[in-house]
């Protein structure tokens, strides 16, 4: 199932408003991962500056500090941003500070080393880039800025004629390709897979025919704010049965029983809008209320009878509903029993309306 899965997605060509998304997702995960990437980055220049700038007798100057106050404040920023496009513009503007800093470093080495370290920094720094949450364009903007300004051939001794240039020529033009090939496919990869993981989800927690959540849904949703809800107000939880609705399916047939099913599940939506719904199976539905009055409660329950009730269909129905209080030492499964206890009252005083446990 999953291949068929797989391989249907993989036909399809992901929508712009699909691919935004993914890219915000993308990014707020790997936002702290961003930042470790440009802390490290930071330290290893500063070392090679160190070393460079000791071991060659330079002392360190002023423009270095000024580099990692600026390479500092771009990687603070980058704590406060959480937009996956304004990462973008701050990457392209952390990469020109830092192979800036990068090219002037190389520049207190020995003048017949200069390209190959020029090599190693252009590798290592596009290398970063590629595994970062970018768009395409901010790391092709990346790369470009990276080969004009590390360019081993640029302001060196390095001619691409000798045997030196040629090999550090290869080097170069090997790691860029096999770099950027490996940012569009991971890309590619991780876009199929978000996809694939959003679709999986909507079918495992959407009941497929009424299109509301699914029992599943309602265990997760509703236990978490059983767990996690303020109890400054009451919770509540209310089980709604579609009445006669056998009669229903009996009378018009399972097409009309299923329409029914839409239709009840729609104003369900259209009331409890606020609160965590499910059909939890057959003609059955669950709502839980949390941070509610008794009353609120009372006008919902009402509002949602009646609103079944008036529905001017060709079938019209009714529901009952049975209602717990959820109690600080209940579980869900506890609530659902005593509201279904509830239910089964309203059931058994003449349908359409609804009664507290
Ligand atoms: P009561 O008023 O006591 O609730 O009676 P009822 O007829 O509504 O209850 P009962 O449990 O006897 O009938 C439920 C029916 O719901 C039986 C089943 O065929 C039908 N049903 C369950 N799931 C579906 C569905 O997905 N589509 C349709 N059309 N019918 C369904
Ligand atoms: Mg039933
Ligand atoms: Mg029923």
């Amino acid at each position: 199932m999953l291949k068929t899965i797989e391989s249907e997605i993989s036909k399809q060509a992901a929508p712009p408003a699909l691919q935004a998304e993914f890219a915000q997702h993308d990014f707020e995960k790997l936002r702290n991962f961003c930042r470790l990437t440009y802390i490290t980055s930071i330290a290893i220049w500063l070392l090679f500056n160190l070393i460079i700038s000791f071991k060659g007798g330079q002392g360190f100057t002023a423009l270095s500090l000024l580099f990692i106050g600026v390479m500092a404040a771009l990687t603070t920023i980058l704590g406060f941003i959480r937009n996956y496009r304004h990462f973008d513009v701050l990457n392209v503007m952390f990469v020109a500070v830092i192979t800036l800093g990068l090219r002037l470093v190389t520049f207190g080495l020995p003048a017949e080393t200069q390209p190959i370290w020029l090599a190693l920094a252009c590798a290592s720094v596009l290398y970063n880039a590629s595994i970062l949450p970018l768009s395409r364009w901010a790391f092709l903007g990346v790369a470009a800025i990276t080969c004009l300004t590390l360019n081993p051939f640029l302001m060196t001794q390095a001619s691409v004629m000798d045997l030196r240039g040629l090999l550090i020529l290869c080097f170069c033009a090997f790691l860029c390709s096999v770099t950027i090939y490996s940012f569009f496919k991971l890309r590619r990869v991780k876009l199929h897979n978000y996809i694939m993981s959003k679709r999986l989800a909507v079918q495992a927690y959407v009941d497929a025919l009424t299109e509301i959540p699914n029992r599943r849904s309602f265990m997760l949703q509703a236990g978490h704010a059983l767990l996690t809800q303020p109890r400054v107000q009451d919770h509540y939880l209310a089980m709604i049965d579609i009445d006669n609705f056998k009669k229903v399916n009996d009378q018009y047939g399972h097409d009309i029983g299923d329409e029914v099913l839409k239709r009840t599940a729609a104003s369900i939506k259209a009331v409890m809008a606020d609160h965590e719904y499910a059909r939890l199976g057959g003609e059955e539905f669950a709502v839980y209320l949390s941070g509610v009055r008794r009353s609120d409660v009372e006008a919902l329950m009402d509002s949602l009878c009646s609103r079944v009730r008036e529905d001017l269909a060709e079938h019209p129905v009714t529901v009952s509903i049975g209602l717990a209080r959820v109690t600080d030492t209940d579980t869900l499964n506890q609530a659902l029993a005593n509201a279904d206890k509830a239910l089964y009252e309203s059931k058994k005083t003449g349908k359409d309306r609804f009664s507290f446990y």
